[in-house]
């Protein structure tokens, strides 16, 4: 016997999540299918894990460069401790509950389409008009040989350990690796991250490789970059990477960081008529892979982050309660939880330029630029980065690295998501002493005759003339 819903949602991350709680609210009966935990890899393995562990290690670096304050110490039995409280020790019952108290039918099972409107999970059968695929990704395992007999971690391991390793092998060094190098590297490990393309974070702009770099080594991690692993096996309770350049890396552990699958396999697609591509579930920008059926999060491969796949969980449930909403990618935030931050949004310069855009930049320092930094820091370092489409006059991307990055690259956000005009970014009055203040700084930097319409306030209907100056007295 089938039962049946309005929507059934496969796979409770933050994408699936969000899609049920705007559904839910719209009154529409749902069904929430999760093999795993509620909350996904976000809340249990991901995101929330791994700042709550980077906050000390943050917490410490800052003190040591503040003036006035002696340094704190690491407290590893308690971090852990608070780390598990975060993640609700992987007991998602009083979530289930939650859910259920709301009126939504959770089913624990891995679930699997089996045709259109129709999902089994465990013998049940799901019956809804709408079926949304939020099922997330998966570590990809490199075939390194070696590495499956010797034993490995992912991003699981490190996030959910008890204790601190006394060393750690890091192959991969992208976003994941550089975050989880710095925890374990200030709580002590020595940390090696084996990096094929010559930097770090390789898909950003080459200066963030290069920062990110420099301040994983002032932390004492053991760069090698541009160098394969091309096989691993164990010595002395060890494990040892071997690279293609004939040198060696040793760890108590290995973490495989190279990057994250989308879970297309085996949840029934083809019983739908849909073919996964090399990134995942191919949608259109309302987040439709099929007749009846929605996919969101990172199973999509759009970008995989937890904020798109919530903003793609908001416009699957308003297609499916026929309301318009289209997705729009222009500006999507990354940021990079190290200390201190780093955070981009938009286009690179070369992505910029690769799609035809007539590009102008402005890259700061931002002690010389701005007060903030020394009065946050004694020898403060930062740097700030902005992309502009000189034919339009609006910033198509920034970049940030420096304390609290994550937080004031919103501005650059709002500015490229809502193509605000480069003189009205000029003329907006950001609080003074903030890192906020760098936009204006920046944006001031750029050759005036590179901006179509620098100075000419009457150009845009959001600004009042240019006021006479008022008299000192
Ligand atoms: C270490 C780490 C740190 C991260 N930090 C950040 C960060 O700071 N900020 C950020 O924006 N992003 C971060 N991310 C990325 C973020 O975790 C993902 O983008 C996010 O979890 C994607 O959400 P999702 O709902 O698409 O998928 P997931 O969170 O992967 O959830 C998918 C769910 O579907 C379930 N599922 C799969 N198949 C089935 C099935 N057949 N039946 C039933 N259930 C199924 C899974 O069990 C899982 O619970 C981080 C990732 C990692 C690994």
């Amino acid at each position: 016997m089938s039962e049946r819903f309005d929507v059934v949602v496969l796979g409770a991350g933050p994408a699936g999540e969000v899609a049920v709680n705007t559904l839910l609210k719209a009154g529409k009966r749902l069904a929430l299918v999760e093999q795993e935990l509620i909350g996904g890899e976000c809340t249990n393995w991901g995101c929330i894990p791994s700042k709550t562990l980077l906050r000390p290690p943050e917490l410490k670096g800052q003190s040591g460069r503040a003036a006035g304050i002696s340094t704190p110490q690491l407290d590893w039995p308690s971090l852990s401790a608070y780390r598990d409280y975060m993640v609700s020790s992987h007991d998602d019952s009083k979530r289930v509950v939650r859910y259920e108290e709301r009126g939504v039918t959770v089913v624990k099972e891995p679930g699997t389409i089996v045709g259109p409107g129709r999902v089994e999970a465990n013998g049940r059968v799901l019956e809804a008009d709408a079926i949304v695929v939020a099922t997330g990704a998966d570590a990809v395992v490199p075939p390194i040989p070696g590495l499956a007999e010797t034993g490995l971690w992912t991003n699981r391991e490190v996030t959910a350990l008890t204790a601190i390793p006394d060393s750690v092998v890091f192959i991969g060094g992208g976003v994941v690796s550089v975050e989880l190098s710095q925890f374990l590297s200030r709580f002590g490990s020595h940390v090696t991250i084996v990096q094929g393309p010559p930097r770090l974070a390789d898909r950003e702009d080459p200066q963030i490789g290069e920062l990110l770099g420099e301040i994983l080594a002032e932390d004492g991690v053991e760069l090698l970059l541009g160098k394969r692993a091309v096989g691993v096996r164990s010595e002395n309770g060890h494990k040892i990477v071997e690279l293609d350049t004939g040198e060696e890396a040793r760890g108590q552990e290995i973490v495989v960081a190279t990057g994250r699958r989308p879970r297309t396999q085996g949840i029934g697609l083809e019983n739908v008529g849909v073919e996964p591509g090399r990134r995942g579930i191919e949608v259109d920008e309302r987040c439709r892979a099929a007749e009846g059926v929605w996919a969101i999060g990172d199973v999509t491969g759009v970008a995989m982050f937890t904020h798109v796949g919530k903003y793609q969980g908001r416009i699957a449930a308003m297609d499916i309660l026929g309301k318009a909403a289209k997705a729009d990618y222009r500006a999507v935030p990354r940021v990079v939880f190290t200390d201190p931050e780093l955070a981009a949004v938009g286009l690179s310069e070369a992505a910029a330029r690769e799609a035809g855009l007539n590009v102008v930049t402005a890259t700061i320092d931002l002690p010389t630029s701005i007060a903030r930094p020394y009065t946050y820091e004694e020898q403060p370092k930062g740097v700030f980065s902005v992309i502009v489409d000189r034919d339009r006059d609006v910033l198509v991307g920034a970049w940030a690295v420096a304390p609290l990055a994550s937080e004031w690259i919103h501005t650059a956000v709002l500015a490229i998501r809502a193509e605000i005009p480069v003189p009205v970014l000029k003329d907006t009055i950001a609080q003074f002493p903030t890192f906020s203040e760098a936009f204006g700084f920046a944006l001031r930097s750029l050759p005036e005759e590179e901006t179509l319409m620098a100075n000419d306030f009457s150009a845009h209907p959001m600004l009042e003339e240019e006021p006479e100056p008022a008299e000192v007295r």
